[in-house]
């Protein structure tokens, strides 16, 4: 019987924020291939001993396939895992459709995203009442084009939170689209680097006007996160609309308002 293989997302750099699924499969892992520096750590720290582990930095997708099959062949429980949720900008799909051709059995444990990282590091929150309820997970075009209707001044238009991965060589890039959709100089922008990672996390806040200058200061080049939200520095607001469900005048399923007395 050959093994099952499962694509687990190992989260954003901090390896305890693996979901407790995912370090249990490490745990009982035959081979595992990580994807890159940013989830080495997750591997080494939970393997048992004996377990095959590759970085697959330097390999092809076909190549990564068939070292899944052939570990597959010989193990249980074979990982890939990837950084933040496997099922964002992480190739997927093209690598599940040859394991299904090929008879293999295969299953995704979702990681916490490196956007979700990114504001938790900042103390800041994707969404907030009557300010915007929608949060944009996206990029910037770079070598892989944006299909239609998606390019960022289209999605800036809606004015709610941006999450912009893989985009922070761009970042003048990002600027203008926001520009163009109606973000004034002032909109504050959120830029964190290596979210989570012990000891070498960079958060740096800046405006529209300034966030690309602030960055080169602090020599922010890759692994880094854009958020561009009309939430942010909400902690410091002096006045703020309350969230229904806590609302002592409101009613839910779990609660009966009991009015405020004047
Ligand atoms: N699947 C991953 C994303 C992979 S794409 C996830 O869910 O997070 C790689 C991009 O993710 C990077 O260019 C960067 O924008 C972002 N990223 C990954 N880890 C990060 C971290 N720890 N801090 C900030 N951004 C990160």
């Amino acid at each position: 019987m050959p093994g099952k293989i499962w694509f687990v997302g190992a989260g954003p750099g901090d390896p305890d924020l693996i979901t407790v699924k995912g370090r249990k499969l490490l745990e009982q892992a035959g081979a595992i291939l990580y994807a890159g520096s940013l989830v080495d750590q997750a591997a080494t720290l939970h393997a048992p001993a004996g377990c095959e582990i590759r970085d697959s930095k330097d390999m092809t997708l076909e190549e990564m396939v068939a070292w899944l099959l052939d570990q597959a062949s010989r193990h249980a429980i074979v990982i890939r895992l990837q950084t933040g949720d496997p099922g964002l900008y992480g190739a997927l799909i093209e690598m599940t459709r040859p394991l299904t051709a090929a008879g293999i059995e295969w299953a995704v444990v979702p990681g916490v995203s490196s956007a979700m990282a990114s504001m938790a590091a900042a103390g800041e929150t994707l969404t907030l009442p009557e300010v915007t309820q929608t949060v944009i997970l996206t990029r910037t075009a770079g070598r892989t084009p944006m299909p239609e209707g998606e390019d960022l001044e289209a999605l800036a238009a809606h004015h709610c939170t941006l999450c912009i991965y893989l985009s922070i060589t761009l970042l003048h890039e990002v600027q203008d689209a926001l520009r163009a959709a109606g973000w004034r100089e002032d909109a504050p922008i959120l830029v964190v680097q290596k979210a989570s990672w012990p000891g070498q996390e960079k958060i740096v806040r800046g405006t529209l006007a300034d966030i690309k200058a602030k960055c080169q200061e602090e020599k922010i080049g890759s692994q880094a996160m854009i958020v561009a939200s009309p939430t942010l520095g909400a902690a410091n607001w002096e006045t703020l609309v309350r969230s229904k469900l806590y609302d002592p005048e409101f009613t839910h399923r779990f609660r009966k308002a009991t009015p405020i007395k004047p």
